[in-house]
């Protein structure tokens, strides 16, 4: 009777909350790559709110409301989604408080309830 196969990688140490191959150093590089492509965009787009002009709490908005589909994927895909709006100019930069009430504005003219 053959050995029984051993598990070939182990998690030297379990992180709570993260899945098994869940590793501190590729997060890193990870964080750092996203923070970049945040910061280069934020950058390129004057790094500002395109509204009051404040600097806190800046937040990514579609000019075009693009559907809801990019808000639940993850941040990653996030980025990547608003990088493509950017080329197609259709990416501002929004504070908080403004975001929110685009937001509200753009659900008030939608024509048809989106869900
Ligand atoms: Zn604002």
């Amino acid at each position: 009777m053959p050995p029984a196969e051993k598990p070939r990688f182990r998690a030297k140490r379990k992180v709570k909350g993260k899945p098994l191959y869940y590793n501190e150093r590729t997060q890193r590089r990870w964080n750092r790559w996203r923070k970049r492509k945040r910061d280069g965009l934020l950058a390129s787009l004057g790094g500002r709110c395109a509204h009051c002009g404040s600097l806190d709490e800046l937040e990514f908005d579609c000019i075009e409301p693009q559907g809801h589909l990019h808000h639940v994927s993850g941040s990653g895909m996030r980025l990547l989604f608003y990088e493509k709006q950017a080329e197609l100019e259709n990416l501002q930069i929004l504070c908080k408080t403004c975001h929110r009430r685009k937001t509200a504005l753009d659900v008030l003219n939608q024509p048809e309830c989106p869900y």
